[in-house]
């Protein structure tokens, strides 16, 4: 398996990668039906199916970007794959990783409490530097929005993490997001 070598990236093994080229082991956090695998498909594969559920066996996924000073970074992908629901397992997950994406959906307040549950647990057990980032997803159902955007903005501002509304379904922020991400990871140099 050409990825075994990899999965336990840790921090400091991305931070001393060459400083032009990047690697980030990423993990999603957030409630089941939030929309992380949606997200994680429209960022790799540019499509929005639904019926396309990553499973188990293939819960790992990379992308390489470039940005405008020609840095690349390869984020390495982990979704749940439905194993948020073990909360024990939580820590294997997002251990040496250098990035958390939690997300929340943007119609579901309870979606909401259970992101910040996921940011205090980061805080107590994620490596140090880790950057995270709090999204607010399903932006496009906005008739149905129960989420403030200040209620996002105030709660990643507290909490020093990036903030942005996304949606899977239309690409809106999506590319924008892990953009964001990658300018915000460190630089050994
Ligand atoms: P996960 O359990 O967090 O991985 O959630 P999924 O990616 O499986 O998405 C759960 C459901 O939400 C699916 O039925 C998707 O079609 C839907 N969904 C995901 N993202 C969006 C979005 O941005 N907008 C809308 N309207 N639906 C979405």
């Amino acid at each position: 398996d050409r990825n075994t070598g990899r999965l336990g990236a840790s921090l400091e093994d991305s931070a001393s990668a060459d400083s032009k080229n990047l690697r980030a082991k990423l993990v999603l956090l957030g409630d089941s039906g939030v929309g992380k695998s949606c997200i994680v498909l429209r960022f790799v594969r540019g499509q929005f199916d639904p019926t396309s559920k990553v499973t188990v066996g293939a819960s790992f996924l990379s992308q390489t970007i470039a940005l405008q000073d020609s840095t690349t970074v390869k984020f390495e992908i982990w979704d749940t794959a439905g194993q948020e629901r073990y909360a024990a397992l939580a820590p294997l997950y997002y251990r040496g990783a250098a990035v958390a994406v939690v997300v929340y959906d943007i119609t579901v307040p309870e979606s909401f409490n259970k992101a910040q549950y996921w940011v205090k647990e980061l805080q107590k057990h994620g490596s140090p530097g880790i950057v995270m980032a709090l999204v607010g997803n399903k932006a496009d159902l906005h008739e149905s929005r129960k989420v403030s955007v200040q209620d996002g903005v105030d709660y990643a501002e507290k909490n020093g993490m990036f903030f942005i509304e996304t949606s899977a379904k239309t690409a809106d922020n999506i590319n924008q997001l892990f953009e964001e991400i990658a300018k915000r990871l460190p630089r050994t140099s």
